[in-house]
């Protein structure tokens, strides 16, 4: 078979550094990128730039931001004595989705998982417990994802937190167990919320 251009070969090379792309897919996005209009692929390259440069993490929260301090950080409206912790940016923006709540979070950056190498120290564990002395929050509700890293990881949280918090909640079991909170859908994200159990803090 004759070989591609360069370019081409190069681009296949990138998107196949994609989650969930391969080289089938790969070859096929090329082609397609190909096609485009110029100010098209453009756009695309500058956004992906774009991007690495101006998108940043909330000094608080860890969260995706544009400023320093994130959106609902400083927003005075949001109940700053509750705070959800969760795994990703993703869980944040999908549990803002259902509308449901209007305390702070914390992303974790993952979650623990020793056969990865993932410990605590790799968390934002210790920034959360710095947090939790300065705040003094009422809630701390663990929504980290339902499957046996997330559960490892909310088991831990559970231990550290306890006597430092009055109220520890964890989000209840309406996302399929296995499952990403960044996939599950709004109704039942809120559902989850709001019949959220107390775990036992004593
Ligand atoms: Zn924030």
């Amino acid at each position: 078979m004759a070989k591609l251009p360069k370019a081409f070969e190069k681009l296949i090379e990138e998107l196949q550094k994609l989650p969930g792309v391969g080289p089938k897919t790969a070859y096929r996005l090329a082609f397609f990128i190909l096609k485009m209009e110029k100010e098209e692929a453009q756009s695309l390259s500058n956004s992906i730039i774009d991007l690495k440069d101006n998108v940043r993490y909330c000094q608080i929260c860890f969260n995706l931001s544009d400023e320093e301090i994130c959106q609902i950080c400083s927003d005075e409206n949001r109940n700053h004595k509750q705070i959800c912790i969760v795994e990703q940016p993703q869980d944040a923006i999908s549990i803002e989705r259902s509308g449901e709540y209007r305390g702070t979070y914390h992303i974790l950056g993952g979650a623990i998982s020793p056969q990865e190498g993932v410990g605590p120290d790799q968390l934002r564990i210790r920034e959360l417990l710095e947090r939790v002395e300065k705040v003094v929050p009422e809630e701390v509700i663990i929504a980290t994802n339902p499957n046996v890293k997330g559960e490892m990881t909310a088991a831990y949280l559970l231990r550290l937190l306890k006597g430092k918090v009055p109220r520890i909640t964890q989000l209840a079991t309406g996302v399929p167990f296995g499952g990403d909170l960044d996939f599950a859908d709004e109704i039942t994200i809120a559902k989850a919320l709001q019949s959220r159990r107390t775990l036992d803090t004593k």
